[in-house]
């Protein structure tokens, strides 16, 4: 079954999609953590951070990081979060990162 993401990716869930290529998509959280907070997700589905495999779409998330955050004009800085497993909070079993800026970020979190 299609996770979550999948549904939003294939439009059948609607959230504000910011990007697109052919690896990856970003949306904005629905629960901002802060002014801007995006979850970047590889097209294709694996579970998490734990399910990485050597090469692959994965390997974009951070790619689409960097030019997300330069046209979200982060230029004061901002961070990249992958949640893995209950310990992290990981809620939504497909991989994802957090790109989260637009405030100063305390260090470390909590
Ligand atoms: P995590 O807890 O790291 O698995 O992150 C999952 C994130 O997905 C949370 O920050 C949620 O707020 C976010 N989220 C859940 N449902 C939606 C949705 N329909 N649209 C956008 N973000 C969502």
């Amino acid at each position: 079954m299609a996770t979550l993401f999948t549904k939003i990716l294939n439009r059948e869930i609607p959230a504000d999609i910011v990007y697109e290529d052919e690896h990856v998509f970003a949306f904005r959280d629905i629960d901002p953590k802060a002014p801007v907070h995006i979850l970047i997700v590889p097209r294709h589905e694996i579970g998490g951070l734990a399910d990485l495999p050597e090469s692959g779409d994965h390997q974009h998330i951070l790619n689409a990081a960097k030019l997300i955050a330069e046209r979200e004009g982060l230029e004061n800085g901002y961070r990249v979060v992958i949640n893995q497993g209950p310990d992290a909070g990981q809620s939504v079993n497909h991989l994802h990162a957090h790109l989260l800026g637009g405030r100063k970020l305390a260090w470390p979190p909590g």
